[in-house]
């Protein structure tokens, strides 16, 4: 079942990371429509998301969605944090570190 519909591919693919982080089993899907040449209207249909593989977790795919939105939010009040695995610099809303994928420490 489809959990997020993403703005974008970057978007959808850190809610796809930050769930994996938390055990729930997802994918990306949809970004191929981006490669078709044509009148593909710009609608949800056409929008990147993630898709639950396991329905029994869509409870708390939810609550982590929610929750890093309302991180996104507040992102400016969030400090960025340093990955303790390769001292890469990551932005507040990123659930895992966009270098090494190592999840964020718990805040
Ligand atoms: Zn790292």
């Amino acid at each position: 079942m489809k959990v997020f519909i993403g703005n974008n591919s970057p978007e959808t693919h850190i809610v796809q990371q930050l769930l994996t982080a938390e055990g729930v089993e997802c994918e990306v899907r949809g970004e191929g429509v981006f490669g078709l040449r044509g009148e593909v209207p710009f609608d949800e249909d056409t929008l990147p998301y993630v898709w639950l593989l396991d329905e029994d977790q869509h409870v708390i795919a939810k609550a982590i969605i929610r929750e890093w939105q309302q991180q996104a939010n507040n992102q400016g009040l969030l400090p960025e944090w340093t990955c303790h695995e390769c001292n890469e610099i990551n932005e507040a809303q990123f659930g895992a570190c966009w270098n090494c994928q190592t999840p964020a420490p718990p805040r």
